[in-house]
């Protein structure tokens, strides 16, 4: 179903204008439920086939399923379109680090620490992975129940139990069930008895076959028992990564076209990958083909490896690039940052608030090894030269952002010094700040050499504490 106006859901609202939700109009909830802002549920006067209907009819193509409870969930899925320029992508690829019942107990300690602290920064926001998958490769009911109870009580991030063994699930579950794990995975031996288990504990259930007819079959099979909670993992062959890609992308134009047996989340477990290089290729294999993963529509990942850097830093990486919304510039707060240790002596610098620009030349600025204060101006997410061609930063807008951050009680003296490619407005910038203006490289990897050559100010130094 094409994807609905703000106005026609309007026409699905009561339209009373009430005022017992947030938004107050329902307008105004129409459109934050056009951009997933709100849920149906949150319109207090909604109940009933209404609700439902509001619902049924803003159900993405890619069904959403959320593994994990209210407290730590992640939602995967729920997407709308093939390419994200045709919209945007909603919910990043869950990705989760794989914990076996034969791993001894100081590797399974290592890699629940390293999926709670791991943590990296890329223009200010923390990258992390989301949960762990237990798996059970021992057979053994007692080894796998001891490690899901491990997991359970050491982390709280969101769980996939791993087994085709229904009673070894059930064990699993029993212990994990305030969790809601995804059970994964139900094969066509064993879809009855998971299905069960997928009711019996409310929880998603993820399916697997390397035959998409077999897929649909086993879809149309828990759709008839109204059971939409599904993760299909078609397989992923590394020798054949072209019919691989293939399937993923026949999957997720199949959703999109409506057609219902395939409008699930498409997972895949590293762990399961058919052909991968296990020699001292193996995380470099496995980077690539999660890489490879990312990029063709893949919901949820299990990933084996995780000390080396391109496996964890370079894909989560990717997938904050894939699922930013592309309308929307990655911007930074327009004020005065302090970069280094400065004093009333330092420079005062300027930038544009476009996220990569703050983050680049703040960075240059510290590796520089030089004192001074950054004032971003808002340039609505625009770099310097295309917001200077743009309108965006002008001699008017630089003066009125130094008014607003008071930077004249910051310094003492009064010199601004502006990225070389604004250098064309630096009489229009002192006409109207009556500062002097230095003009800085283009380059601002060469900021720490041009303020150490032409500040004469002092300030510069970075104290040691
Ligand atoms: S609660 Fe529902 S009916 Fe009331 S204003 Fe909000 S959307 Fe409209």
């Amino acid at each position: 179903m094409a994807r609905l106006s703000a106005l026609q859901l309007y026409k699905l609202l009561p339209k009373t204008n009430c005022g017992k939700c947030p938004e107050k109009t329902c307008m105004a909830f129409a459109m934050k439920l056009m951009e997933r802002g709100v849920k149906p549920e949150d319109c207090a006067e909604l109940k009933g086939e209404k609700l439902k209907n509001l619902k049924e009819v803003i159900t993405p193509p890619v069904r959403d399923v959320v593994i994990g409870n209210p407290e730590h969930a992640i939602t995967v899925g729920g997407e709308e379109v093939i390419y994200r320029h045709d919209l945007r992508f909603f919910n990043p690829t869950g990705m989760l680090l794989d914990l076996s019942d034969t791993m001894s107990e100081e590797e399974i300690k290592l890699r629940i620490e390293f999926v709670k602290k791991y943590q990296y920064e890329r223009i200010g926001k923390f990258l992390k992975l989301d949960g762990v998958s237990v798996r059970c490769a021992s057979n053994d009911k007692e080894k796998f129940s001891n490690i899901v109870k491990f997991a359970v009580e050491n982390i709280d991030k969101p769980i996939i139990l791993c087994t085709t063994n229904p009673e070894i699930m059930k064990a699993g579950l029993e212990i994990a069930k305030e969790r809601r794990p995804l059970i994964y995975t139900a094969i066509p031996e064993n879809l009855k008895e998971m299905f069960e288990l997928a009711k019996k504990y409310n929880c998603p259930l993820a399916i697997h076959s390397e035959n998409l007819d077999e897929i649909g079959s086993m879809t149309k099979t828990l759709m008839n028992a109204r059971w939409t909670d599904i993760v299909i993992d078609p397989g992923f062959d590394f020798e054949n990564l072209s019919s691989t890609l293939n399937k993923f992308e026949i999957l997720r134009i199949a959703a999109i076209k409506n057609i219902k047996e395939f409008s699930f989340p498409i997972m895949v477990s590293t762990v399961g990958m058919k052909n991968l290089n296990l020699g001292e290729l193996a995380a470099v294999s496995e980077a690539l083909s999660v890489s490879l993963c990312l990029d063709r529509f893949v919901s949820l990942l299990v990933l084996s490896h995780f000390s080396e850097i391109y496996n964890v830093m370079e894909t989560l990486t990717l997938r904050m690039n894939i699922y930013a919304d592309p309308k929307v510039n990655p911007t930074t707060e327009p004020k005065v940052y302090p970069i280094g240790t400065p004093d009333e002596n330092s420079p005062l610098l300027i930038t544009s608030n476009f996220a990569l620009t703050y983050f680049g030349v703040a960075g240059d600025i510290e590796s520089g090894k030089v004192s001074c204060y950054l004032l971003v101006i808002d340039t609505e997410g625009l770099a310097v030269l295309v917001s200077l061609a743009g309108g965006k930063l002008n001699a008017s807008k630089i003066k009125e952002a130094m008014d607003a951050n008071q930077v004249e009680k910051l310094v003492k003296h009064r010199k601004l010094v502006i990225p070389g490619y604004v250098g064309r407005i630096k009489g229009a910038i002192e006409d109207e700040t009556k500062w002097e203006v230095l003009v800085g490289p283009q380059d601002s990897g060469g900021i720490g050499d041009f303020l150490r050559k032409n500040w004469t100010g002092g300030g510069l130094d970075v104290k040691t504490k």
